[in-house]
């Protein structure tokens, strides 16, 4: 760390900050590439990818090992670090990227932050995390085997980690706010011919009360606005919250213009209003967030930082 001016602090080991590292390795720039936890980001809580060009049938983990190994053939130097703060100093145009060990200091920031899960917003859903209700069903579905589960939301993650759910719980009920999923028609309908899963429409999860373990769910019929609790036997169900995520910018404080969803407004450079901030990956608006994009993202950020350092770029 110490004094030096780096050229360039990646922020995050997703497939958006592993891209850019390896690009920053390739055009020569001197990077450090901050990771919060292991690399990969959201990639590693995702068993079977399909839709990743090339690699049919991969699984998440193994893929971010090998982006991160591919990173590190290059050269690329990656750190487990929290970062937390970043800030610009006007008059030398240099970032000052402050983790939990120390501050770095660079010309360019690449600012690969990811999205967290959003939370459906039901009484209990914070005191049962981690004990009756989970927003990774890659990573707790072992917990409900042959158990009931919830899973709350439309979209295509609900849709995957039910069918995937199937596979293990006795029985998944999906619980939809509105008339239908916003999920791809080929998932819904596998989830509709899937005899162990139910998907009840038009109905939200309120609250879930219980001792240690949840015990009883409250659903509300959204068209009627009736109110039915379920009990069951402590510890029997589980609820899986899957409604989306939100992007990552905390850190970015005024640094960054966000859009009415909160994602960071970037050009087609990944540039952001301030010079020498690239923004790559899901925390910025874009219309598909996936691991290609994520990746293309990150490739298209280090040569814009490259570029901005008047170096020589890919392409
Ligand atoms: P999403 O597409 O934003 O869907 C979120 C779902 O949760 C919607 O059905 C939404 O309902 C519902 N929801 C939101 N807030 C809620 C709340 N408080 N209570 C109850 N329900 C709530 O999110 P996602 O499924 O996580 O997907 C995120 C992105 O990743 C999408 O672009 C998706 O296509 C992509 N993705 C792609 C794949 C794939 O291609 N294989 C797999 C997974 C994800 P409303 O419809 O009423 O808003």
């Amino acid at each position: 760390m110490s004094d030096t001016v780096r050229d360039l602090v990646i922020i995050g080991g997703g497939p958006a900050g592993l891209s850019a590292a390896i690009y920053a390795s390739r055009s020569m720039l001197d990077a450090v590439t901050l990771e919060r936890e292991a690399s990969g980001g959201q990639m590693v809580l995702t068993g079977e990818i399909d839709n990743y060009p090339g690699l049919p049938g991969t699984d998440g983990y193994g893929l971010a090992e090998a982006m991160r190994a591919q990173a590190e053939g290059l050269g690329a130097h990656l750190e487990m670090d929290l970062v937390t703060s970043v800030g610009r100093d006007e008059a030398s145009g240099l970032f000052s990227v402050s983790t939990s060990t120390g501050v770095y200091q660079a010309k360019c920031v690449i600012a690969a932050l990811g999205a967290r899960p959003r939370r459906a917003g039901f009484e209990g859903e914070e005191e049962f995390t981690g004990r009756g209700v989970s927003y990774c069903a890659t990573c707790d579905g072992m917990f409900y085997r042959n158990k009931h589960v919830f899973v709350i939301g439309g979209g295509n993650s609900a849709a995957e980690e039910a069918l995937f759910l199937a596979r293990i719980a006795s029985k998944v009920t999906i619980v939809v706010r509105r008339d239908h999923m916003r999920a791809q028609t080929a998932l819904v309908r596998r989830l509709e011919s899937d005899e162990k899963v139910e998907i009840r429409y038009q109905t939200s999860v309120v609250a879930v009360e219980g001792g240690r373990l949840p015990s009883s769910i409250t659903l509300r019929d959204n068209a009627t606005g009736t109110l039915k609790v379920e009990n069951h036997e402590e510890g029997s169900f589980g609820i899986f919250v899957l409604v989306g995520r939100e992007p990552e910018t905390e850190l970015l404080g005024n640094l960054v213009e966000r859009d009415e969803s909160g994602y960071v407004v970037t050009d087609d450079r990944m540039a952001t209003r301030t010079p020498g901030l690239f923004v790559a990956g899901d925390a910025r608006r874009k219309p598909l967030r996936q691991i290609v994009t994520a990746a293309a993202d990150g490739a298209v950020a280090a040569t814009s930082a490259a570029a901005y350092l008047g170096l020589p770029v890919e392409g």
